[in-house]
């Protein structure tokens, strides 16, 4: 009698498990009609952002970039790029069009997880003291010649209002950083201050975005290169557009009729996407309530995070792992990105790998086959839905920059890099199929998407060397 019982139970407990499942796969859902409506909503929201400021929740940050690399950039110049988990600084040597990029040279340091919620000088002096560090023990080669002064582009990925091309404030952190003192503040003279207290000669001739710096990098390669989309920790957008397209600007009307803008598309949110109770908890329980609900749903820093509430919830009420909820699964953010694309991308027949990730992450250990089988259609359905949704943003882009017909038949690249697009396979592929499926045959073989690998910092670099103070000797 006793086994009946139990056995019963076991079937209940995966009907419920079941249900579960069905019911977060039919939240998720994101079939083409709903992607185009997302598209379609990006692209009513770029055109509100971009008629005045606060006209909506996409900032359509106005960069001071109105002029993408040639490649006739020449000489030395450094890069800083401070954005998700790590920070690198860079040094490249441009050699104009005969030599191109001369040398490039890049250090790579995980910031330390209390400098992200510290204060803000804390911060800009570990930042400075790593780039003293680098700029100490480079070799002869790159002495500049005297009173010549090292120039900089300081990548900073968080939402910054400029002020011009070198000069801007924060809005907000984003992606796990909270300094409530540095909002508001200029960041390149917060990095400045920083820069002199360790004694050093270094000028910031540009402050960018990453998307910014991989737009510029990306067009460095490839002239058709017309928006760049970072995935990582977080996740955002910059684009070409049109001055005559941007009501909001009321400054100087550049040569190139041209001005690079950052959406800060992480900040989107529309009734078309398709939100559940575990994304309204996790937004609710962030450090930025109600904030970058797009970036929450689609970014690297949040997709292990959104696996974890599910797995909860399966303990929690179909035991899907025993009588007890194992205590780790409560852990928030314990369950990161890369485990979940390795447990996705599992082909074994045992699925070995994920049982190894679920004893090593979260200390579950005996598994069932079938659970496991289910621990993987978890995955694919909360990485499709953000790659999917990824692709409609893209598309919301083509259709502003008028390039979702075929009528012109241009090649229009988009630059993509982020440690999501770059590792998480899975999540690649359907980014790129669904891409392809929403433009439609006559316009997806025209449109290409290119990993710009670290394109950010490059494209700093170039950027600070076309607003180098020296430009005016450089062109003689
Ligand atoms: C920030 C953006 C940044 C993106 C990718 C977001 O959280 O708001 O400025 O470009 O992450 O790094
Ligand atoms: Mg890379």
């Amino acid at each position: 009698v006793l086994i009946v019982r139990r056995r019963m139970r076991n079937s209940c407990r995966w009907a419920r498990a079941e249900a579960i499942l069905k019911e977060l796969e039919e939240k998720c859902a994101t079939p083409i009609g709903k992607l185009r409506q997302v598209a379609d909503a990006m692209t009513m929201e770029m055109h509100a952002g971009l008629a005045s400021e606060g006209g909506s929740k996409l900032k359509m940050l106005i960069t001071y970039v109105d002029n993408l690399p040639t490649g006739d950039e020449k000489g030395l110049f450094y890069a800083l790029d401070l954005g998700g988990t790590n920070f690198r600084v860079i040094r490249v040597q441009l050699g104009g069009k005969e030599l191109g990029v001369i040398k490039q040279e890049a250090e790579e340091v995980s910031i330390p997880p209390h400098l992200m919620i510290g204060s803000s000088n804390e911060l800009f002096d570990f930042i400075a003291a790593e780039v003293a560090r680098f700029i100490s023990s480079e070799s002869e080669e790159f002495q500049l010649p005297t009173g010549r002064q090292r120039e900089l582009g300081f990548t900073f990925s968080f939402p910054v209002r400029q002020t011009s091309l070198s000069s801007g404030t924060l809005i907000k952190w984003t992606k796990g950083f909270s300094i409530d003192e540095t909002v508001g503040e200029d960041v390149v003279s917060e990095l400045t201050k920083a820069i002199d207290r360790q004694g050093l000669d270094l000028r910031v001739a540009a402050l960018v975005n990453d998307t910014v710096g991989t737009l510029a990098g990306g067009r460095f390669y490839d002239k058709d290169v017309v928006a760049a989309v970072i995935l990582g920790t977080g996740t955002n957008a910059a684009y070409v557009e049109r001055v005559h397209a941007i009501p909001k600007w009321h400054g100087l009307f550049p040569n190139s009729g041209e001005m690079v803008i950052n959406m800060e598309w992480g900040n989107f949110r529309s009734s078309h996407l398709p939100l559940t109770d575990y994304d309204d908890s996790l937004d609710a329980e962030s450090l930025n309530p109600g904030e970058q609900i797009f970036e929450k749903l689609v970014s690297g820093m949040y997709l292990g995070e959104i696996l974890r509430r599910v797995l909860l919830k399966l303990a929690e009420e179909a035991f899907l792992f025993g009588d007890t909820v194992p205590p780790k699964l409560r852990i928030p953010f314990i369950l990161r990105t890369p485990h979940m694309s390795s447990m996705h991308e599992d082909t074994s027949s045992d699925l070995h790998v994920v049982a190894s990730k679920f004893k090593d992450v979260l200390g579950i250990t005996g598994t069932a086959l079938k659970t496991r089988k289910m621990v993987v259609d978890l995955c694919n359905i909360i990485s499709s839905r953000a790659a999917r949704l990824s692709a409609a943003g893209i598309a919301g882009i083509l259709k502003k920059q008028g390039r979702e017909f075929t009528l012109e038949r241009q090649r229009t690249v988009i630059a993509l890099d982020g440690g999501l697009f770059e590792h998480y396979t899975l999540f690649r592929k359907s980014l790129e199929s669904t891409l392809a499926e929403i433009l439609g045959n006559e316009v997806a073989p025209f449109v290409v998407v290119i990993h710009a690998n670290d394109g950010s910092g490059l494209g700093a670099a170039l950027i600070a060397a076309s607003n180098s103070q020296y430009s005016e000797l450089e062109v003689s």
